[in-house]
C-alpha cells in the first residue's frame, strides 16, 4: 500500500489516506496478481489516464471478477471448502452424479440446471469451467458487475 500511495498520488485523499485496499493475491506462473479494491471516485481515473506505478515499473491492471466456483461440484457461489456435496463422488468431467468413466459427453451442470430451473435456453455442451462459452458464468459475472459501484459514468 505504501508503494502504491507513493507513486500514485491520486490514489490517496488530501490527507494522504489511501482510497484503496489490498485484498489478496493470487500466484501466477512467474508473477503474482494482487486484488485491490478502489473507491468509486478513483476507479475511472485509474482507467482513463495515469496508469499504475510501483517503484520503477508500471503495473498492468484490469478488472477482476471474483465469481466463486466450486472445483468439486462446479456450482457457483461457493468454494471447495464450503461445498455442501464435499462427501459425494461426482464426475470429473461434468460434475454430475455418475462415475467419470461412464461420462458420455462434455456438459455444463450449471447451464443444464439453469435450463431446467429457469427455462433458459443455454447451450450446455461445454465444460463447467469454460468461461468463454458458459452463459451461466456470464450471468454470474453480470450480477457481480450490477452489484458493484463503479462510480458515476
Ligand atoms: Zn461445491
Ligand atoms: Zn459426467
Ligand atoms: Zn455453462
Amino acid at each position: 500500500m505504501k508503494g502504491l500511495s507513493a507513486k500514485n498520488h491520486f490514489m490517496c485523499d488530501a490527507k494522504n489516506n489511501p482510497l484503496f485496499e489490498v485484498n489478496f493475491s493470487i500466484r501466477a506462473k512467474c508473477s503474482t496478481n494482487w486484488i485491490v479494491s478502489v473507491e468509486p471516485s478513483i476507479y475511472k481515473r485509474l482507467f482513463d489516464d495515469s496508469g499504475l506505478y510501483f517503484e520503477f515499473s508500471r503495473f498492468k491492471f484490469d478488472n477482476f471478477f471474483g465469481v466463486k466456483q466450486c472445483k468439486h461440484c462446479r456450482r457457483f457461489g461457493h468454494t471447495t471448502k464450503w461445498c455442501p456435496r464435499a462427501k459425494d463422488v461426482l464426475c470429473d468431467h461434468c460434475g454430475c452424479d455418475h462415475p467419470t468413466a461412464s461420462c458420455k459427453e462434455v456438459s455444463c451442470i450449471n447451464c443444464k440446471e439453469s435450463n431446467q430451473r429457469t427455462g433458459s435456453n443455454f447451450d450446455f455442451k461445454h465444460k463447467p469451467f469454460d468461461r468463454l462459452n458458459c452463459e451461466s458464468f456470464h450471468k454470474q459475472k453480470a450480477n457481480l458487475v450490477r452489484l458493484t459501484d463503479y462510480g458515476a459514468p
